[in-house]
């Protein structure tokens, strides 16, 4: 910058006024509030101490009102300065700050040519407050009423006082500047905490792996940065956590709701308080959204801290970084119940197959049913082809044991007809289909599945529990995977006791085969006193089948065997010991009962065959006081028998 001499420096003020400082006025500072506190920094700083008697320094605007004045007179400051004074030509005679509004430079008015509202003699001179691009903001005049102070001595004056003045507004301006600074340092450090805070919270939210602390943590670090605001979490889906901050999420209008709009839309919704451009106070939704979906909306609500655009920066920010971890959490938790139920499941199927019984089966899968859901009763209904009715197989309630309900009776015959599993949340609001199941025990939730086997319905698994609303989404699906399990274990076990049955029954008479009459004899010889058998033998049947042929001779067949099953105790065992020999061993029955029965056998084959044969039958018997005979011995002694009676003409009992 160029260096003055104190009279150049003087002719160049002389010539142009007083020029601020480049430093001067920048951003959106108001050059009027400046001026206006650089007067009264001045007056507090020289003031009246630098004004000679009788003489008032003023500054006026561009508009040529008076911003503020200074004098050590007071009457002479009524006349000249009472604030908002207008000093224009139209409104006041010749002045000299008129003078500069029309040619902005110095002028200097004597007392023979000023005649303001008499006060004579005045003098008085004036100059204009430039800023860097040289616009005037403001005059700054001095007047004077001494006869000692010259116009020249007027203009020195003005030119000190005008330095003064000037660094007066240098330090009010680097005083702003300082403030300014001081704003923008603190809003910075704001900032850089913010970004902390965030890195912190980031780091903790996927470090979490339950929903609950996630959205505890996206919460209070809303607090940490905004502790005088109200947060509150909404969350779109079901949830059962602890935090009260946390609710449920009401879908209303998006006209009216912020938080609707946040969430329908994804975006940071922001409702200020007052209109007008700039910060404000007022309401934020931020989306809580993840890769896969928006869970809920974090509503903020600011009564006194103002919102800045870098608040809703960051607000934004956090709420995606807690919609991240909260889907990661929630993904967790979902693959972890998965496993439960897959292991469950495995449970389940295990204990299914530990038995071929299919009573055990029930009960078991009865009692899991009731750990796993945690219910109060369960009940197993099995499809009786016979009767065609449901009969309850298994249950904790003794008194529902093998009771039948017809296929159109309760739950259990809506689930039959429609194959479809069902839920009932509350049975008391809605009671559409009667069920004595639910009366009987006092329940208002009910879960149940149809037993599929093959597509058919085999039968019905129903859960209950006396509190509505009890049973899950979650527990309906697992009931239907477990209902698909136990129908696969109730298949198996029928299947394995149809090969059983045929193992040990005769194709064609339907009778035991004969490995098992002789399995049994045996194992009824160790803990019985007595026992018989009869060897039942068809005469001249070879005659049947040569004279009627071999399928009426099949019929024959089936025909003795009838006869001889209607004749005996449940508990005797008749089997087809060979081609048209019958054989019946009678438990605990001695010989002379033995001989009745036989007689009874061949008197009904004698009179029911048709076409008529006759039967020739040997007995034999065992009991505890005798030495212990073997099965074969038994047998061969029968056979004797019966050899006897067929030599001795046949259709007649002999006893070995
Ligand atoms: P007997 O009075 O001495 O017992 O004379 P029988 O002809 O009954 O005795 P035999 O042992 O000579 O012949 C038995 C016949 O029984 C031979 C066979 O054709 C017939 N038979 C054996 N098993 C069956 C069968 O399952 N179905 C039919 N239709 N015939 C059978
Ligand atoms: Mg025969
Ligand atoms: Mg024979």
């Amino acid at each position: 910058m160029k260096q003055h001499s104190p009279t150049e420096h003087f002719e160049e003020f002389l010539r142009q006024g007083l020029v601020l400082s480049s430093n001067f006025s920048y951003g959106e500072f108001n050059s009027y509030q400046a001026l206006q506190d650089a007067f009264e920094y001045w007056v507090y700083q020289f003031g009246q101490a630098m004004l000679p008697p009788q003489t008032a320094l003023l500054c006026v605007n561009t508009d040529l009102r008076v911003i503020n004045a200074c004098s050590n007179r007071a009457s002479f400051m009524d006349k000249f300065s009472q604030s908002g004074t207008s000093w224009r030509h139209a409104d006041r005679e010749d002045n000299p700050l008129a003078r500069c509004l029309d040619d902005p430079r110095l002028h200097v008015m004597t007392s023979e040519e000023m005649n303001i509202w008499g006060l004579k003699p005045t003098s008085a001179v004036s100059i204009p407050v430039l800023d860097p691009q040289e616009q005037p903001v403001a005059y700054l005049g001095l007047f004077s009423q001494s006869h000692h102070i010259e116009p020249d001595g007027l203009i020195q004056l003005l030119y000190t006082l005008s330095f003064s003045f000037y660094s007066c507004v240098q330090s009010i301006e680097d005083r702003r500047r300082y403030d300014q600074l001081l704003l923008q340092n603190q809003q910075r450090e704001l900032d850089f905490k913010k970004h902390d805070i965030l890195f912190e919270a980031s780091k903790k939210l996927h470090a979490k792996i339950d929903v609950d602390s996630v959205l505890t943590e996206a919460i209070e670090c809303m607090y940490r940065v905004y502790p005088n605001i109200q947060v509150d979490l909404l969350l779109s889906q079901d949830n059962d956590s602890t935090n009260l901050s946390v609710k449920p999420l009401n879908f209303q209008s998006i006209e009216n709701d912020i938080c609707t709009r946040a969430f329908m839309e994804s975006t940071v919704v922001f409702e200020p308080a007052m209109d007008g451009e700039g910060p404000s106070t007022g309401k934020v939704a931020a989306p809580l959204s993840g890769k896969q979906g928006v869970y809920g909306v974090l509503y903020m609500q600011f009564e006194h801290d103002l919102i800045q655009a870098s608040d809703l920066q960051f607000i934004s920010l956090l709420a995606d970084t807690a919609g991240s971890a909260f889907e990661n959490a929630k993904l967790y938790e979902q693959s972890n119940l998965m496993i439960n139920e897959l292991r469950l499941i495995n449970e389940i199927t295990k204990q299914l197959n530990q038995s071929l019984r299919l009573n055990e089966i029930f009960n078991s899968a009865s009692s899991e049913l009731l750990s796993i859901f945690g219910a109060d009763y369960s009940c197993i209904l099995q499809k009786d082809n016979e009767s065609d009715k449901l009969i309850v197989q298994a249950t904790n309630l003794p008194a529902l044991y093998h009771e039948t309900y017809t296929m159109d009776q309760g739950f259990a015959g809506l689930i039959y007809s429609t194959k479809e599993p069902t839920i009932i949340s509350d049975y008391m609001s809605n009671n559409k289909v009667k069920s004595k199941l639910l009366q009987l025990t006092n329940s208002r939730s009910l879960i149940g599945s149809p037993i599929l086997v093959n597509g058919r319905v085999e039968g019905v698994i129903m859960v209950m529990h006396s509190k509505p609303n009890f049973f899950s989404y979650d527990n309906y699906k697992l009931l239907q995977v477990l209902s698909g399990h136990i129908g696969l274990a109730m298949t198996n076990a029928s299947l394995h006791a149809e090969v059983k049955r045929m193992v040990i029954t005769d194709n064609l008479t339907g009778l035991y085969a004969r490995h098992y009459l002789d399995e049994q004899a045996n194992l009824l010889q160790k803990k019985d006193f007595c026992g018989s058998l009869i060897v039942v033998d068809i005469d001249n049947f070879k005659r049947i089948n040569d004279t009627h042929g071999h399928q009426i001779g099949d019929k024959i067949l089936i025909q003795v065997s009838q006869i001889i099953k209607s004749c005996i105790r449940d508990s005797d065992i008749a089997a087809r010991w060979g081609g048209e020999e019958l054989a019946v061993y009678l438990p605990q029955v001695a010989k002379d009962q033995t001989i009745r029965i036989a007689e009874r056998i061949r008197s009904r084959v004698l009179q029911e065959t048709s076409p008529q044969v006759t039967v020739s039958c040997g007995i034999s018997d065992w009991n505890w006081e005798e030495d212990k005979i073997s099965v074969e011995s038994l047998f061969y002694r029968a056979d004797m028998a019966l050899y006897q009676a067929k030599n001795n003409g046949r259709n007649q009992i002999k006893v070995g």
